[in-house]
């Protein structure tokens, strides 16, 4: 038997979920005891304060986080969130996701991520540079190619991704690309990165679509976030031959049920920044855009938006979980007995974005660089192969895909810990 002690460190709603998806999968495998404490809980994480000059000549202290979840199959591996609310425990459920992640899609990675809270658009670009330098600055021991590899996510970019490459690569005396992914393509950056989660959400969406047997020009989308992932997303299903009738973002929701012109909504983004007043589409809230009439609906934001409240009312036929931990496991519940809606579970859903980071690793690395149709096939190729084995996973033991995909990702790290042993 083992038994965790267990902190309050990470307490929070959304670890408590992140905590409760395991536990129901590490039962419904048999895991044995004596390797799920071990499995679950974050293996190390590291908080630290950022004190930026702003712009005005005062300075702020921003606070800073990173948690290893686990480095037991490979160098842990995750992005850095910019948001104000960040707190170290939806980092550890986000690192704990990251590990089921790379575990079930086959990759030689452990699980990570990182945040910081402050609200970016609240920053000068010289202050989100010093912060962004500053908090890899006081990563440097933390992170390293071989250790932890940082990569983009909410409210951070390839932008953000370079000037942490240049402050690690300045530390350690040269260049070390390996140290990120989702560069910018000038200093060691994968082609097709910039559009890896979202070409990898469509891609799986279309997948999925066809075993339901719906035709993609008969199929209209709902997107939750417009930003990296919404709006790559959107672009790759639209040149599919869907009609994407909602998008949104933190300022508003808009709605055409004739379809959203998605140029133009990204050259509006462009100049305004927030998709605030834009005039191609009828103004609606965001908890509409959830609840819309449409084939597939997409949470491409933050976690925790579908929940017990409005998972009874959603009309979509597939629900994609293009963010991470979108939905509440009340939520889950009450979309299982529906029965009506078919689901991709985030860890396959947007596991495109890890794949071509781990594609732009291994080229950082080996210093010998792919064409983007090349990283594309490959990707491809990875995800078939992980909704193959998820669906087989669901076949066998009459699983839900969640489930069936998560005791994939777990039993492989369990596996891994079980091989490795306990240092004594
Ligand atoms: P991003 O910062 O580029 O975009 C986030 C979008 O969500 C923005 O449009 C923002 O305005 C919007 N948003 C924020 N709060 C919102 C709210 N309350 N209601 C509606 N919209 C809101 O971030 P991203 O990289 O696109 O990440 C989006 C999601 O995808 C996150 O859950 C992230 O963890 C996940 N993800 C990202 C990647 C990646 O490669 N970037 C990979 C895998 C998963």
């Amino acid at each position: 038997m083992s038994k965790a002690i267990v902190s309050t460190l990470y307490d929070s709603d959304v670890f408590r979920m992140a905590c409760r998806q395991f536990d129901k999968a590490a039962d419904a495998i048999s895991l044995p005891e004596t390797i799920r404490d071990r499995t679950k809980y974050p293996r190390r994480c590291l908080a630290v304060a950022l004190p930026v000059k702003r712009d005005d000549g005062s300075v702020t202290v921003f606070e800073g986080y990173r948690v290893q979840h686990n480095l037991s199959t490979g160098p842990a591996k995750g992005g850095i969130r910019f948001h104000q609310s960040v707190t170290i425990g939806e980092v550890a459920a986000l690192a704990m996701w990251m590990s089921w992640k790379c575990s079930l899609v086959g990759l030689p990675y452990g699980g990570a991520k990182g945040g910081v809270v402050v609200d970016p658009n609240q920053l000068s670009p010289t202050e989100l540079e010093h912060l962004s330098r500053r908090y890899m600055q006081e990563m440097v021991n933390f992170l390293g190619p071989h250790t932890d590899v940082a990569a983009p996510d909410v409210g951070t970019n390839e932008k953000i991704m370079g000037w942490m490459m240049d402050t690690y690569s300045n530390h350690v005396g040269h260049i070390s690309p390996a140290i990120v992914t989702g560069k910018p393509i000038a200093i060691g950056g994968s082609q097709g990165r910039r559009e890896a989660t979202g070409a990898g959400v469509a891609y799986l969406v279309k997948k999925y679509l066809a075993d339901m047997k719906i035709p993609l020009g008969k199929t209209t989308v709902a997107i939750q976030g417009f930003g990296n992932v919404g709006s790559e997303t959107a672009l790759a299903l639209s040149a599919y031959g869907a009609k994407i009738v909602a998008i949104s973002d933190y300022t508003g929701a808009f709605y055409n049920p004739k379809g959203i012109d998605l140029k133009r909504a990204l050259t509006y983004l462009h100049y305004q920044k927030v998709l605030r007043d834009f005039d191609g589409a009828e103004p609606i809230t965001n908890e509409q855009l959830l609840e819309l009439k449409c084939t597939v609906l997409i949470p491409a934001a933050l976690e925790r938006v579908i929940t017990d409240k409005n998972a009874a009312k959603l009309q979509c036929r597939l629900l994609a979980e293009a963010a991470n931990g979108p939905t509440t496991n009340a939520a889950d519940k009450i979309i299982e007995a529906r029965g009506d809606i078919e689901l991709i579970p985030d860890v396959l859903c947007n596991a495109g974005g890890v794949i071509v980071s781990y594609f732009e690793w291994l080229q950082n690395l080996s210093n010998f660089y792919w064409g983007r149709d090349e990283v594309l096939t490959k990707l491809f190729g990875v995800l078939d192969k992980a909704k193959a084995a998820v669906d087989a996973q669901q076949d066998k033991f009459k699983f839900s895909r969640r489930l069936a995909a998560l005791t994939l990702g777990i039993q492989r790290v369990a596996d891994a810990k079980a091989a490795r042993g306990l240092f004594p």
